[in-house]
């Protein structure tokens, strides 16, 4: 895309929100090459994001908007050192979500065995031998560059793609692979939210109905008792029922469109829920909202999750146990505060060492140190997992 908008040689690029929905590892070549391309052809560029790390690697000055109008306005360094503004600060601080610490020790047995699964796309092999294990009322955080195979692995479990070998085993039961051949009751306890809240609801459908369905379905509520029970869901997901209930899909924002969507997997009063890439395409301040909801949830009613993501920052705050995935392998995986103390393996320390910080220096100091061999490249962390594997 950058190669397309620099072919006409423009004087000024706008860059909206260009690495977003990109893995950390993807990201860092993403942004080198755009700087690159802008310093060696001298195009002036406007860099949208919500993301202040990325932003201090990549601009001279920064404006902060907050619902239309600036809040401030300086040269970047000077911003990240000292904001001037409240609203500027209270950007600075969300990075980290801290939810309270569990009480009572020893994880609970699992309610969720994916046991050496293998799988594959056609003849194409996907998934290696992958084993995961999930406690009851825990959240196990599956990170990953883009392709690693994690969202295949939630298809292995929700049977909408059968293993070529292994099993997945739920509350101690192996599951037939096909979804449509495990009892209803069984499919209800397992639900899964997606990545793109826009595909995954109906644009035709009202939200009375999008929550209603799996009422119906999994439940068999009829009539009242099925509309008290989509207002009750839709008050516990903070959305005022009187000003929702009847809008379409289109009329709802990324973060109301992502509540509506826990709102249905709620619905089926489920034991287990998949969230794949759940905030992957929200800011941060909408993002915190969603993880906040999400775990007030799991600890109201036990629920486990699954959590795939790509962001490493949102696995340290909801993670109990963590486990990384590369090209279709597990290759590490254990508690959270494990997986973010050193020493790691090589890929682990590559996913780690290429979350953006604040500090402007930070994009340069990590190529020249990756140039030099100081620390691992992707190129190392592969050769060093296939001599592992
Ligand atoms: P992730 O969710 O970690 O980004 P995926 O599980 O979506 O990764 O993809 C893993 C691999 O499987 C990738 O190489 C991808 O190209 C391939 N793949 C994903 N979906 C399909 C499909 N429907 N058909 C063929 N190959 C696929
Ligand atoms: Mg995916």
């Amino acid at each position: 895309m950058t190669a397309m908008a620099m072919a006409c040689k423009p004087d000024l690029i706008i860059f909206d929100e260009p690495t977003t929905a990109l893995d950390v590892t993807t990201q860092i070549e993403v942004l080198a090459a755009i700087r690159d391309v802008v310093r060696e052809h001298h195009t002036a560029a406007i860099y949208i994001t919500h993301d202040l790390a990325v932003v201090a690697q990549m601009a001279d000055r920064i404006k902060v908007l907050l619902k239309g109008s600036e809040v401030e306005e300086a040269p970047s360094r000077q911003m990240l050192s000292a904001p001037r503004e409240a609203y500027t600060r209270s950007l600075w601080a969300v990075r980290d979500f801290r939810p309270a610490p569990r009480t009572g020790e020893t994880a609970p047995a699992p309610i969720l065995r994916i046991e050496n699964v293998s799988a594959s796309y056609g003849a194409v092999p996907v998934l290696h031998d992958v084993s995961i294990a999930v406690p009851r009322g825990r959240t196990v955080a599956v990170v990953g560059e883009s392709g690693s195979g994690k969202s295949t692995t939630a298809r292995v479990v929700m049977g909408l793609l059968a293993p070529t070998r292994g099993q997945v085993v739920f509350d101690g039961r192996p599951l037939p692979p096909a979804s449509r051949a495990r009892p209803r009751d069984l499919q209800r306890r397992m639900q899964m939210i997606h990545q793109m809240a826009d595909t995954a609801m109906n644009p035709r459908q009202r939200i009375r109905d999008i929550i209603g369905r799996p009422l119906d379905f999994f439940l068999g509520l009829r009539g009242r008792a099925r509309q008290d029970r989509i207002r009750e869901l839709l008050a516990e997901i903070e959305l005022e029922p009187d000003r929702f209930i009847d809008r379409l899909p289109g009329e709802l924002s990324g973060g109301q469109k992502q509540r509506v969507c826990i709102a249905r997997a709620l619905a089926a009063e489920p034991d287990f829920i998949i969230c794949d890439e759940v905030t992957s395409a929200l800011d941060q301040l909408v993002a915190k909202g969603i993880l906040r909801l999400l775990d007030r949830l799991q600890r109201e009613r036990d629920l486990s999750y699954l959590f795939i993501t790509h962001d490493l920052a949102t696995v340290k705050s909801i993670a109990d146990e963590v486990v990384v995935m590369q090209q279709g392998r597990v290759v590490e995986s254990g508690p959270k505060e494990a997986m973010f103390t050193p020493p790691h393996h090589p890929y682990t320390e590559l996913l780690l060492s290429s979350v953006p910080e604040m500090d402007p220096d930070w994009l340069t100091g990590l190529l020249a140190e990756r140039a030099a061999g100081r620390i691992a490249d992707a190129e190392a962390a592969a050769q060093a997992s296939l001599g592992g594997a």
